[in-house]
C-alpha cells in the first residue's frame, strides 16, 4: 500500500433496480465510519435515488460513463454535469466493456475525462490488456500506452484515479499472480503524472483474495464488479481495505 488514498469502488454495470438500493443501505449501515473511500457506481437510472438513500453516510455514489460534451443533440447520452447534478462524485471512464462494446479509444476517454473534471467529478480511468496481449508479453506496453492516451491534461490525485483491470480477469474468477499485479502497478506508479494518484486493481476481486491483493505495495484499492452487488460480498472487501 502506498501513500495514495485508499478506495474500494463498486461497479454495478447494467444491474440494479430501486429495490436493490437496500444493498447500498446495508453497506452504509455496516460502515458508519470509514478511513478509506468507498464508492458505488450504479446504472445512471439509480444515481439520484442512491445518492438520496446514502445521504449522510460514508459511502460515495458515482457513475459508469459520461459523454464528452456538455449538452445538446446526443440522444441517449448523459453529460458529466448531469451526473454531478444527480449526485455522482466520481465517474468510471474507459472500462474495457465500453472500449469493447462501444469502440471507445483512449483519446475519447481523455476527452470524457476533461469534461468530467470541468463538472467537478473525479475520474476513474480504466486500462488493461487482453489475454492475447499478455501471452505475447505486451502487457506493460499496452497498459502504459493506454495510460498515456487516456488521462486528461492536468490529471492529479485530486481529480483522477487509475484502475488496472486485465480484461481476461473481469468476471472470470481468474486473476494475475500477485507478482504480475505488482509488476504492472510498479510500472504504472512510475509513469503517473502525479505519484499520489490512487491505483486500483480490478478483475475478480472477491472477499477471499482482497487482503492479499491489498497487501501489494502499489495497490491502493480495488474496482469491483460482481462482488459489489451484494453488501455481504462487498462488505468484507471494504473491511480488508480498511485493515490494510
Ligand atoms: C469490472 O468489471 O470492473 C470488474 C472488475 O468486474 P469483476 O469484479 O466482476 O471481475
Amino acid at each position: 500500500m502506498s501513500d495514495a488514498c485508499k478506495l474500494a469502488a463498486g461497479n454495478w454495470k447494467m444491474n440494479g433496480l430501486r429495490a436493490d438500493l437496500d444493498e447500498a443501505r446495508a453497506l452504509a449501515k455496516a460502515f458508519p465510519k470509514l478511513d478509506c473511500g468507498v464508492l458505488l457506481c450504479p446504472p445512471a437510472t439509480l444515481i439520484s435515488a442512491m445518492a438520496e438513500a446514502l445521504e449522510g453516510s460514508a459511502i460515495m455514489v458515482g457513475a459508469q460513463d459520461c459523454h464528452p460534451g456538455e449538452k445538446g443533440a446526443h440522444t441517449g447520452d448523459v453529460s458529466a454535469q448531469m451526473l454531478a447534478d444527480a449526485g455522482a462524485r466520481q465517474v468510471i471512464l474507459g472500462h474495457s466493456e465500453r472500449r469493447g462494446d462501444h469502440g471507445e479509444s483512449s483519446a475519447l476517454v481523455a476527452e470524457k475525462a476533461r469534461a468530467a473534471h470541468v463538472a467537478g467529478l473525479v475520474t476513474i480511468i480504466c486500462i488493461g490488456e487482453t489475454e492475447a496481449e499478455r501471452d505475447a508479453g505486451h502487457t506493460l506496453d499496452v497498459v502504459l500506452a493506454q495510460l498515456a492516451g487516456s488521462l486528461a491534461e492536468g490529471a492529479t490525485s485530486a481529480n483522477t484515479v487509475v484502475a488496472y483491470e486485465p480484461i481476461w480477469a473481469i468476471g472470470t474468477g481468474r486473476t494475475p499472480s500477485l507478482e504480475e499485479i505488482a509488476q504492472v502497478h510498479d510500472a504504472l506508479r512510475a509513469s503517473l503524472p502525479d505519484p499520489a494518484i490512487s491505483l486500483l486493481y480490478g478483475g475478480s476481486v472477491k472477499p477471499g483474495n482482497a487482503a492479499e491483493i491489498f497487501a501489494i505495495e502499489n495497490v491502493d484499492g480495488a474496482l469491483v464488479g460482481g462482488a459489489s452487488l451484494k453488501a455481504k460480498d462487498f462488505g468484507p472487501i471494504v473491511a480488508a481495505l480498511e485493515a490494510s
